[in-house]
């Protein structure tokens, strides 16, 4: 049979243990997902934290991603890739995380479970999902919520700034 590749893409935050780090060592855990290729990346951006304020800014970026699983298997590699890199929960709603995945959107698919939300909810209120999303899929469709680009525009820039590459 021939395999059917469905594009995935994937937001990941860090706020402790060496952010920049965090996010490399996650590019390159991606890179190996079985079944999948890891196809682009964003730059990283230093945001400061929704919620409680008296934790470090985080770094975010994205993923693009081509992969022949299904949401549900994907998801639990994207589970797999946090539980190895040591995620904890956080002690407080909002809080500070090593490591932080989310599936944002998977093909045109749509999925409304506890489990998996698919568009995740909040995609197209979050600069920090929106600007790094916009560096590698602007004519990204969000189903139910639009462009990626027109999405971004419509946010404020307010504390979020791409990091220097090193
Ligand atoms: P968190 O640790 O805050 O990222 O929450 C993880 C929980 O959210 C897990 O139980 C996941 O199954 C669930 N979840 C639902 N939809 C998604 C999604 N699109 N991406 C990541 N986690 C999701």
């Amino acid at each position: 049979m021939v395999a059917q590749w469905t594009p995935a893409y994937v937001a990941i935050g860090s706020n402790l243990d060496d952010p920049q780090a965090q996010v490399q060592r996650t590019f390159d855990a991606l890179s190996k997902v079985t079944g999948s290729r890891l196809i682009a990346r964003s730059r990283l951006f230093r945001t400061r934290p929704l919620g409680p304020q008296d934790q470090p800014d985080f770094v975010n970026a994205a993923a693009g991603m081509l992969t022949t699983l299904s949401a549900r298997a994907f998801l639990l590699e994207l589970q797999q890739i946090e539980r190895l890199m040591g995620k904890q929960a956080p002690t407080q709603r909002w809080g500070a995380r090593r490591i932080d995945l989310d599936l944002i959107v998977f093909g045109d698919q749509s999925h409304d479970e506890p489990d998996l939300q698919v568009p995740h909810p909040g995609v197209s209120s979050r600069n920090f999902v929106l600007y790094p999303l916009l560096d590698i899929a602007p004519a990204l469709s969000i189903p139910g919520q639009g462009r990626v680009h027109e999405l971004a525009q419509r946010v404020s820039g307010d504390g979020i700034a791409p990091l220097l590459a090193t």
